[in-house]
């Protein structure tokens, strides 16, 4: 066994759906981290060394080692360790694998993805790009907007400031978007899908306007224009994809240590604040990935 202390927590939408429907009071919050080595009695791990692990809201944990993931033996001094929870991890892998294996994207389509400045989608729009599409993102304050332009956006627009995101979405783009990736789900996926071209894709990755609502909403309904542009939309979890995480995360990190992928974190000081960092991520906080540092 090892014993392990976090350096590095995530906080992430997931674990709002997650815990209402797994959970109970007095439970561990569940959650991954960052963690270095302090004492081994494993030989496949060395004291000092750094781990991702999933060990919940805890500072120190106890582990066999089965349940951990090494770095790359390439990740570089210089760039932190951090990354291994946002875009060098589970999100940058959602964003990799939603867009190739889910939209199926192709060089000269119109992506659209919404919270986009976030974990996910951020490198979801820059994906796209390095795919050679045409990318319009939006997110909610025009710092977020700023930042899309700054990392390469072709459009973007703050949802919360314009008076119609139908016509947002059609200035943004005249002739439509082959793909949208949805982090956001509600009122926005309704909206957004009326703009969709002929057989366009739908990546249902997330649906975080939905996850605090207690009453269940109605329509409008989406039946209309699936049937008449012939869409597709698929709902997934990033975990279908287990058997290809390396994969991934070389083809990411390589993006990343290359320059073509720019990661930005919003880091809260502290293991005590891990619920307010956590509700501040929900209510938009951050840009990038929000990350909790111990
Ligand atoms: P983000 O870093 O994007 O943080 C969440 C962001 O969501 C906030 O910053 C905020 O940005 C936006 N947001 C919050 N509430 C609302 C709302 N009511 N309407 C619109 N936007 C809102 O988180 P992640 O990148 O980690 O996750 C993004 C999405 O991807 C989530 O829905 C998550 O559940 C999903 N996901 C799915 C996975 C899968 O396997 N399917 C794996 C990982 C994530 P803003 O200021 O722009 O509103």
């Amino acid at each position: 066994e090892l014993l392990l202390e976090s350096v590095f927590l995530s906080v992430d939408p997931y674990m709002r759906p997650y815990s209402q429907r797994d959970m109970k009071e007095g439970d561990i919050m569940i959650g991954t981290q960052v963690a270095r080595i302090v004492e081994s009695k494993n030989p496949a791990f060395t004291v000092g060394a750094f781990v991702v692990a999933r060990s919940g809201w805890r500072t120190h944990f106890i582990s066999d080692g089965k349940d951990l993931q090494h770095f790359p033996s390439n990740w570089p001094e210089s760039l932190p360790k951090s990354l291994a929870l946002g875009t060098v991890g589970m999100p940058g892998l959602t964003a990799y694998f939603g867009l190739l294996e889910v939209c199926k994207v192709k060089p000269g389509e119109t992506v659209l993805v919404n919270a986009a400045a976030g974990a996910v989608g951020s490198v979801v729009g820059q994906l796209a790009k390095i795919g050679g599409c045409k990318v319009v993102g939006c997110a909610g304050s025009d710092d977020k907007v700023a930042y899309l332009k700054k990392i390469g956006f072709d459009e973007a627009f703050n949802y919360k400031t314009v008076t119609s995101l139908d016509e947002a979405l059609r200035k943004a783009s005249p002739d439509g978007y082959d793909c949208f990736f949805d982090n956001v789900g509600g009122e926005f996926a309704s909206i957004a899908i009326n703009q969709m071209k002929k057989y366009g894709r739908i990546a249902v990755c997330g649906a975080i306007s939905q996850y605090n609502v207690s009453v269940p909403q109605k329509g409008p309904y989406m039946q209309v224009p699936m049937i008449f542009q012939e869409l597709q939309m698929k709902g997934f979890i990033v975990t279908r994809w287990n058997n290809r995480w390396e994969e991934g995360l070389k083809a990411l990190l390589k993006w990343v240590v290359e320059g073509k992928v720019k990661c930005h974190e919003h880091v809260t000081e502290g293991f005590e604040n891990m619920p307010t960092a956590f509700i501040g991520m929900l209510k938009g906080e951050n840009i990038g990935k929000a990350i909790v540092k111990v």
